[in-house]
């Protein structure tokens, strides 16, 4: 008897005529993610689900893992393929009952036919079933209203598959299906939540992070590294641009009044953002940043910051509050890394009396004195890439 994945499709089976355009999507983002795995694995896709049947060699236990941080998929379960006949079905369940109930006291059977041509109509498979587990676990009893485990009998084209209670997928819709954006990638707790977030709605991602040597160190990098290895799990691959504000820092700090420093550098930061997004096909930033969080973040500061950018900035964490995205960023596996204490180029030169009202016409004032467009070349001539994922 043959284990398999199935894979239950999330919101792309509402998307109508896109629908076919999704599928291809999402079949290749599992392929994808699949690729490091050990063995084969055999696609079979009907009725809203992908079914997975591994080769005899293949790591089912890998490939499980792997899917569920696939985007565009509400469920993830494994089942038992069985040949469509009543019989087999009846062994399969016996043989495998205590796996399928594990230590729930209440059940439930739920059978679905996309054969239509099964002899057995649904009601009638239930009641077969129910009766087996019954007989081999006279323990249990049925709740149909909300039973602790249910177990499911699908009837397909060519097998039969039993499984027991699905684990939630990692939902969204497949990454490409809507288009690329520029992740500022910092090395905080934020950002990797927000590219998630983001990544999660269906973006490819691309990344960027600045940094100011010899200020901030290559631990610092090698953070966001991680960080950006992380997030490729879910993402797939991501190119990680490495840009140096050093000669922005030290100038800003030079010539400018220093409650701005911090504005005025992300205003430069958001407008290489802005131009690698345009050289690299990325319709957006993303940032983490979080309404209030921080002196940068009032609103009067996004608008400054705003100004400047080229194309729509995404602030998904905008509503959510530190302990949310905390939350968020242990589900996805970045916490840890993220906590770790090295410099960041924000953290370096913060001002003592950030402005947290910042006047336009002041910060305008101040970049008049800066060759800003120069900055900015020069700046961009520092980035690097690499590729991850
Ligand atoms: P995070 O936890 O993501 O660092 P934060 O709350 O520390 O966010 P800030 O340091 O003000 O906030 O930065 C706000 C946003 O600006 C970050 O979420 C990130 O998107 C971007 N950003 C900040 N510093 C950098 C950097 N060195 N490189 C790339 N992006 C950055
Ligand atoms: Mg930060």
């Amino acid at each position: 008897m043959k284990e398999v994945i199935l894979l239950k499709y999330g919101e792309i089976v509402l998307k109508g005529l896109n629908r076919s355009f999704f599928n291809t999507k999402l079949e290749s983002r599992v392929r994808r993610a699949l690729k490091s795995v050990e063995g084969e694995f055999y696609f079979d896709y009907a009725q809203s689900t992908l079914c997975i049947t591994p080769s005899d060699d293949a790591d089912i236990d890998g490939a499980y893992e792997r899917v569920k941080k696939v985007f565009g998929i509400a469920t993830v379960c494994r089942g038992l393929a069985c040949e469509k006949d009543m019989e087999d079905i009846k062994r399969v369940l016996a043989e495998n009952i205590d796996e399928l109930l594990g230590n729930a006291k209440t059940f439930k059977c739920d059978a679905k036919r996309s054969d239509k041509k099964f002899p057995l109509k649904s009601p009638e498979i239930c009641a077969i079933c129910g009766g087996i587990v019954l007989e081999n676990r006279p323990d249990m009893k049925v709740d149909v209203i909300n039973p602790e485990r249910v177990i499911t009998i699908e009837i397909r084209d060519r097998q039969a598959f039993i499984h027991g209670n699905g684990e939630k997928g990692a939902g969204g819709v497949p990454v490409g299906s809507s288009g690329r954006a520029m992740l500022m990638l910092s090395g905080g707790i934020d950002s990797p939540v927000a590219g998630h977030m983001i990544a999660r709605r269906g973006a490819a991602i691309d990344a960027v992070y600045f940094e100011t040597p010899p200020y901030t160190g290559e631990l610092a990098a090698e953070k966001v590294r991680t960080l950006a290895e992380i997030l490729t799990e879910y993402c797939g691959e991501i190119y990680l641009h490495s840009v140096s504000l050093t000669e922005v820092q030290e100038t800003l700090v030079a010539t400018c009044k220093e409650k701005l420093f911090t504005l005025l550098l992300r205003r430069f930061m958001v407008r290489c953002a802005s131009r690698l997004a345009e050289r690299y096909g990325a319709g957006c930033l993303i940032t983490g940043e979080s309404l209030g969080q921080v002196a940068s973040q009032t609103m009067q500061a996004l608008a400054v910051t705003d100004a400047v950018a080229t194309v729509p900035v995404l602030r998904p964490c905008v509503g959510l509050d530190k302990e949310e995205i905390v939350v968020r960023a242990r589900e996805i596996g970045t916490f840890d890394t993220s906590i770790l204490p090295y410099e960041d180029c924000c953290t370096v030169f913060t001002p003592k009396h950030p402005d947290t009202r910042p006047d336009m016409a002041e910060i305008l004032e101040e970049e008049a004195k800066l060759d800003v467009e120069g900055l900015v070349e020069r700046a961009l001539a520092t980035d690097h890439f690499v590729k991850l994922g």
